[in-house]
């Protein structure tokens, strides 16, 4: 068949108004004219894989999906490892820059000079507490790994008071509670 008479049947053939017998005419010239298979394609306007897509055109593009699909699974791979040692590393430095206030971990020295009732707590070297309250209680919350070399101190002093009334502080660690009265401990208890 001509090219001419294709084309006048092509509309035909796309709404399946043809026989089967011009089905396999136009097919077959459709697979060997280019320029009908250009004004074919443009008038349905979509690529008709079967006749403008060979054979091996059509496995070459399987071999770059299944390429793209490998891809696409070593990406996630490689993505999910990537999330996992960030998670890794957070909770390492987390742990390591933050410790928990166990009163092993601290110094704490308490005593009395003259009439007064003094209180000092001392970090190892490179740590800061963190903290809440105030003398009368002070809640030890967690230590913190710092920059600088020196560990650091928190201390006060009081004036001793009474038998009746002294002067009364309570430090609370995470692990126990101290109570110490006009700079003598009176009360250390377990958490
Ligand atoms: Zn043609």
């Amino acid at each position: 068949m001509k090219c001419e008479m294709i084309r006048d049947l092509l509309p035909l053939y796309i709404d399946g108004l043809t026989s089967e017998e011009s089905n396999r005419e136009i097919e077959k010239h459709l697979k060997n004219c280019r320029g009908c298979q250009k004004y074919y394609q443009e008038m349905t306007g979509e690529i008709g894989e079967d006749i403008s897509i060979s054979e091996e055109e059509i496995q070459e593009l399987q071999v770059i999906k299944k390429i793209k699909k490998k891809n696409k699974r070593k990406m996630f791979g490689v993505l999910t490892g990537i999330v996992l040692a960030l998670a890794v590393c957070v909770m390492v430095l987390f742990t390591q820059w933050y410790s928990s206030a166990n009163s092993e971990e601290v110094t704490v020295d308490y005593g009395v000079r003259g009439n007064v009732a003094y209180c000092a707590i001392e970090t190892k070297p490179g740590y800061s507490m963190e903290i809440n309250g105030s003398s009368s209680h002070l809640k030890i919350l967690r230590l913190r790994k710092t920059m600088s070399p020196k560990g650091q101190t928190i201390s006060w002093e009081e004036k001793i008071g009474t038998e009746e009334n002294p002067c009364k502080w309570t430090i609370e660690f995470q692990d126990k509670i101290m109570v110490i009265e006009n700079g003598q401990l009176t009360k250390e208890k377990e958490k």
